[in-house]
């Protein structure tokens, strides 16, 4: 009898999508909350490391500067989930069968960036900037412990960073690395042009 019953349910599904996406759609919706701690860390994950195998160019928004592939990875999630705006919740947009999609891909697209991502328990040092109030190579970023929670960067010297400022910051070191990169290059031709 409870055997007849579960394979009922099995099959029974919600919508367009069979119970097991269902049930997936369900987590990664809940994942997917911009103030969600997963979200945050995947915000600035990328800029903690600078680690080559994070950085990938997309050449269709920006050509030249480097953007993390976890910054991609959340943009992604952002853009399905405010297409899933359109409907109250995850059990409507399961009926529609482009919100059953999207939910699809959601399911998918939190499920890989957890894999590839998971979030770190541990603070990690910052070795790339330094600290704008003690100027010492003493930042640390841990992820976010709760929903909202906003300051991720703290150093020894009791400074602390939003995760905003943290990303500024970063935008800026980009920037100046970039800048630094264009003149070196600049320069190079300029010589090569005298010597010609
Ligand atoms: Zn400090």
């Amino acid at each position: 009898m409870q055997d007849t019953e579960r394979a009922h349910l099995a099959t029974e599904g919600v919508g367009y999508l069979e119970m097991r996406d269902y049930d997936k759609a369900r987590w990664a919706y809940e994942q997917s909350h911009p103030a969600s701690p997963f979200m945050q860390w995947l915000r600035t994950a990328g800029n903690v490391t600078f680690a080559v195998e994070d950085i990938r160019v997309d050449s269709g928004t920006s050509p030249g500067i480097p953007i993390p592939a976890t910054k991609l990875a959340h943009d992604e999630i952002t853009r399905i989930s405010a297409e899933l705006n359109k409907w109250p919740g995850v059990d409507e947009a399961a009926h529609d069968k482009f919100g059953a999609s999207l939910l699809l891909d959601l399911g998918r697209e939190v499920g890989t960036a957890m894999a590839r991502w998971p979030m770190e328990d541990k603070p990690r040092r910052i070795r790339e900037l330094m600290c704008g109030e003690c100027e010492q190579f003493t930042l640390t970023v841990r992820p976010p412990r709760f929903e909202g929670d906003h300051s991720i960067v703290t150093c020894t010297c009791g400074y602390r960073m939003t995760m905003e400022e943290f990303e500024q910051l970063v935008d800026m070191f980009k920037k100046e690395d970039d800048d630094r990169k264009r003149k070196t290059l600049a320069d190079a031709r300029r010589s090569r042009r005298k010597s010609a």
